[in-house]
């Protein structure tokens, strides 16, 4: 808890007169949700993977570290910054996403080559100092203006022969959300998983379903799979769960951080939940940018879809029904369909 403290106070968010005193109070809780509304990360106070993921990643000033094309990837605010920056001057190095990747590696030693500077694509205090040098004066707020992940590039306009990757979030031990009395989240994943492979496979679409059991497999592990089958398409499948009883309906995610937004994930998602509206009478919950890593990781066109609420009480139960998970899976075939008509 100090640990999280410390690295919100260094990120400027007021603690209160207490500070980092190692106790989770209402300063905290509302330090952590300003943080999430800010990184766009699902804003409920609470430190999970993802928002420890942020905080850890907000936290890397540029020129604090050497940064350099590495596996795993490095990730960053100070990576974001240099992506910026080399993009400001006009070199191309991918999406804006705060990943070191060999496209950004390619775009650093364009740029140490045309600053005549030793060309090693490793960016320390000698590529940073040229690089702010350089840095155009403009207005603050630059919004950043390129292409979308690959051009939002699809394989092809009809299903078949389309390869999508379907990863049922969850597994084994990670059960995901859960309630008591509610069907397992890592079930119904599972289940609707299975459904759409099925129907996407009966269409002709070449599927790669990251899990087909109940097993658990690392996040990362389950990027690296899909980028190494290279889909077209990549869902991330999830139920919601709230606290909060009334919690129902559809949404469905798109990768977007607070420079860079997927475009063509924003279309595919919302054609997505206006199918599981229309067909399952879903409350439309619509469609969002999320600085999620199963968003940001898969270098194609991803969306995270959540169809509905387990911890409501009808619409709970209802998604374990096979009718209704069919129903699902339809529907997100429908989206799909939507979207491959109007690119
Ligand atoms: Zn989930």
């Amino acid at each position: 808890m100090v640990d999280i403290q410390t690295r919100l106070a260094a990120l400027g968010y007021f603690l209160g007169r207490e500070g980092a005193d190692g106790l989770f109070g209402p300063h905290t809780e509302s330090a952590i949700r300003a943080f999430q509304q800010r990184r766009l990360l699902f804003a409920d106070g609470v430190v999970e993977d993802n928002t420890w993921t942020e905080l850890v990643e907000a936290g890397y000033e540029p020129g604090e570290r050497l940064l350099y094309l590495r596996v795993p990837y490095m990730r960053g605010d100070d990576v974001l910054y240099l992506q910026r920056r080399l993009d400001e001057l006009g070199f191309d190095c991918g999406p804006v996403d705060g990943i070191f990747s060999p496209a950004l590696e390619v775009a650093v030693t364009e740029f140490q080559r045309n600053a005549g500077l030793n060309v090693d694509g490793i960016v320390g205090e000698t590529t940073l100092d040229r690089l702010w040098r350089l840095h155009k004066t403009g207005p603050d707020g630059h919004v950043v203006n390129i292409p979308d992940r690959m051009n939002g590039y699809v394989g092809q306009r009809s299903l078949a022969e389309l390869r999508i990757s379907i990863d049922p979030a969850h597994g084994g031990a990670d059960h995901g959300g859960k309630r008591a009395d509610a069907p397992r989240e890592k079930d119904l994943n599972l289940a609707l998983g299975k459904r759409l492979a099925e129907v996407l496979e009966s269409r002709g679409v070449l599927v790669c379903l990251l899990r087909d059991s109940d097993t658990s497999i690392p996040l990362y592990e389950r990027t690296e799979r899909a980028n190494a089958w290279e889909p077209d398409i990549h869902l991330c499948l999830h139920h919601s769960s709230s606290p909060n009883p009334k919690a129902q309906g559809a949404a469905a995610y798109f990768f977007a951080n607070r420079t860079y937004q997927s475009r063509t994930g924003k279309r595919l998602a919302g054609y997505m939940v206006d199918a599981l509206h229309r067909e399952l009478g879903r409350v439309d919950l619509h469609k969002h940018g999320r600085n999620y890593a199963c968003l940001r990781e898969v270098k194609p066109l991803a969306v995270m879809v959540e169809p509905g609420y387990l911890s409501h009480q009808e619409e709970g139960p209802s998604l374990a029904d096979p009718a209704v998970v069919a129903g699902e899976a339809e529907a997100i075939l429908h989206g799909i369909e939507a979207y491959l008509a109007r690119l």
